[in-house]
């Protein structure tokens, strides 16, 4: 696969798509992918009401993407080649590390390699920088599992399984749990990535987790 050096993320959850954020690209190899989103990063979001989530909204409502910005410090992505997982590394706006989240998903890459299709599968981990680890949005998981446009109860078994072997890698800070990234500064020659357009084409299977 070709390396571009901005590599756009496509958030789905059910049949919406969340979030279009395009994101540097730090690594890329044989292990997978390492995407650094900067604070102020231009994005699409999906339009919701106020003091809503998404997950708490009917699948098949209409949810039009608008411009945006990412209005958080900045987030390293990795998402490790043919796992079902992200490790998310959150900064400060001041660039002090934060904090672990990992997000149980599966991602399909563009021919390309310019765009990953990154479907949520709700079920999540946090964890501080003391490697005290929890489940989050367990109720969302399990609510939405069996719903036709998100996972059977064996795929929830699976995403589960997933998830645990990850807790594994946390509890023995193993990679990348063992500090690697927590110092992370980007260089300050790269500029802000571009707002991508949309009605980039669906990205094909058969590549990806
Ligand atoms: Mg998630």
């Amino acid at each position: 696969m070709p390396s571009p050096s901005v590599v756009t993320v496509h958030l789905i959850l059910g049949s919406t798509v969340s979030m279009v954020v395009p994101a540097r690209v730090v690594e890329s190899g044989e292990d997978g992918l390492l995407l650094w989103v900067a604070p102020g990063t231009p994005l699409w979001r999906a339009t919701i009401p106020p003091g809503t989530h998404l997950r708490d909204l009917p699948p098949e409502g209409s949810y039009p993407l608008r411009a945006d910005r990412w209005r958080h410090g900045g987030a390293l992505i990795l998402q490790p080649a043919g796992a079902g997982h992200a490790v998310w590394w959150s900064f400060t706006m001041e660039q002090e590390f934060r904090s672990w989240y990992v997000n149980l998903e599966s991602r399909v890459h563009s021919p390309d390699g310019a765009d990953v299709h990154v479907t949520d599968q709700e079920l999540d981990i946090t964890v501080t920088p003391d490697r005290a680890w929890e489940w989050k949005d367990e109720d969302s998981f399990a609510a939405k599992t069996g719903h036709p446009v998100y996972w059977t109860p064996a795929e929830a078994a699976a995403i589960r399984t997933e998830g645990i072997r990850v807790t594994h890698l946390i509890d023995s800070a193993t990679y990348p749990f063992d500090g690697t990234w927590c110092d992370f500064r980007p260089p300050e020659s790269w500029p802000l990535p571009e707002l991508p357009p949309l009605g980039t084409p669906e990205a094909e299977p058969g590549e990806g987790a």
